[in-house]
């Protein structure tokens, strides 16, 4: 049995909680148990695609997979229904977040749930809002591709729980991360995707629509588009 003190030293007790309570571990006392190090990372989808909504809000909060743990107050998850029909995926975490813990609180989340009340949606009842990062880049810069990965298993295990019946992509991040292009948001508009068989829809982030009040008119049209999409899904 490894010394608790050294796993905590290595930041890997967390690790070694979840992956005895997925049921993977034969480490029982006096039985010959895998090495720690051959266990796998918190974010691979063998731990993490085990997780039930407890597990995985732990496991987010006790994350420092990347760094941008060093500066974040707390790891955001996400907030809504837990089998909302509505997915709604932005990129991360900003000061407010991270100060409340809930995605999208600031101007942009204001903006967001004007949005959703446009077409007939409260943030909560058929609704979950995640995010790409679950920790605020400082600065609230873009997240890096390698920040975005680290946290893939997180938001894919979100929609898996979720199992919505229709994702909107807030933005570039969101869209690379859930489409794997970097193809422009203007040419992933007005489209039907797909992210593990469940359709996606793009529009544009609402802090950007906060800057360039003339594309609102276009993400009102995404969000009808979304509308007959999910209802004809
Ligand atoms: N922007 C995002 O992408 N997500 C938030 O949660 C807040 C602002």
């Amino acid at each position: 049995m490894t010394d608790p003190r050294i796993l905590r030293e290595l930041e890997l007790d967390t690790v070694v909680r979840l992956y005895r309570a997925s049921g993977q571990a034969h480490a029982e006392e006096g039985e010959a148990a895998p090495p720690v190090a051959r266990m796998p990372a918190p974010s691979s989808n063998a731990v993490v695609a085990g997780l039930g909504w407890d597990g995985l809000r732990e496991a987010v909060r006790d994350c420092r997979l990347c760094g941008l743990c060093a500066q974040r107050k707390q790891a955001v998850l996400g907030v809504g229904d837990p089998r909302a029909q509505w997915l709604f995926v932005g990129e991360g975490p900003g000061a407010d977040e991270d100060e409340q813990g809930e995605p999208f609180v600031g101007q942009a989340g204001k903006l967001l749930d004007s949005m959703l009340g446009a077409i007939g949606l409260r943030r909560g009842e058929a609704v979950y809002i995640a995010n790409v990062v679950k920790c605020r880049p400082p600065g609230n810069r873009t997240p890096t591709a390698d920040e975005a990965q680290a946290c893939a298993p997180f938001l894919d295990r979100q929609v898996a729980l979720i199992q919505p019946k229709l994702i909107v992509a807030l933005g570039k991040s969101a869209a690379t991360r859930l489409l794997g292009t970097e193809a422009s948001l203007a040419s992933l508009r007005g489209k039907v995707h797909r992210y593990q068989g469940i359709p996606v829809v793009v529009t544009y982030h609402p802090a950007y629509l906060l800057r360039s009040l003339p594309e609102k008119a276009k993400a009102w049209e995404d969000l009808l588009f979304a509308r007959r999409t999910l209802t004809a899904a």
